[in-house]
């Protein structure tokens, strides 16, 4: 199974990707998350994302299209995939047409995250994220989550923030979307298998909508 999810940032795709992940068995392919590795190791994607990502800004169509199209054809996204975060723009779209086309593959099921902007700028800013397994909660959980690490069970998460999650670099990215993403949405939204999701809810209550029209696993 082949999953697409496209929303702003902030609007819950990281936290449902990794939940989908263990329960349907899939590969959870973000954008994102492969830029900052990509930064941390000091590569030459890296090095061309940085300015980009600090900035609030999207990196360039080349080299985002460049490093999925590598991604999807490696091995294990056979299993199936969630896309967190790829495609944001029209050429990407198309791009990604193509790639699956010529791997014959599709996608199943399209997801859109509906959130207010105001909300959107509540969640990103005061949001953190563990450095080991990627999880994120809002800063005033910081203190009272005791949860194991799921990467270091014998650790507890290390929580910071996103340096393109401070105040303001996030009303960029919230304009950025609106600009180049939020077109694509109609492009997407007449394909099948397509489900607009109200994600101004709690977790649980997403991941219901999710598993419903997902079906079994
Ligand atoms: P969020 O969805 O919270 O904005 P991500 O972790 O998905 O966060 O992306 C962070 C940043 O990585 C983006 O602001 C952008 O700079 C870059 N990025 C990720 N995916 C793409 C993409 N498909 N096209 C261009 N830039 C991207």
């Amino acid at each position: 199974m082949n999953i697409l999810f496209i929303g702003p940032p902030g609007s819950g795709k990281g936290t449902q990707s990794k939940r989908l992940q263990d329960r349907f068995g899939l590969v959870h392919l973000s954008t994102g998350d492969m830029f900052r590795e990509a930064i941390t190791r000091q590569t030459q994607v890296g090095m061309k994302a940085k300015g980009f990502m600090d900035r609030g800004e999207y990196v360039p169509d080349s080299v985002v299209i460049d490093l999925i199209r590598d991604r999807l054809s490696a091995p294990d996204c056979k299993q199936g995939f969630i896309l967190d975060g790829f495609p944001r723009t029209e050429p990407q779209a198309e791009a990604l047409d193509g790639l699956l086309a010529g791997m014959g593959m599709k996608l199943d099921a399209i997801f859109q995250f509906d959130v207010a902007k105001r909300v959107l700028v509540e969640r990103l800013s005061s949001r953190r994220v563990c450095r080991n397994c990627g999880s994120t909660v809002s800063q005033d959980q910081v203190e009272s989550v005791g949860a194991e690490c799921s990467k270091d069970s014998a650790k507890k998460c290390d929580f910071y923030q996103r340096s393109d999650d401070a105040p303001e670099v996030v009303g960029r990215r919230i304009e950025v979307y609106e600009n180049q993403t939020a077109p694509i949405v109609g492009f997407y939204s007449k394909k099948p298998g397509f489900l607009k999701v109200d994600a101004d809810q709690q977790p649980d209550a997403v991941y219901g909508i999710l598993e419903r029209a997902l079906g079994p696993a």
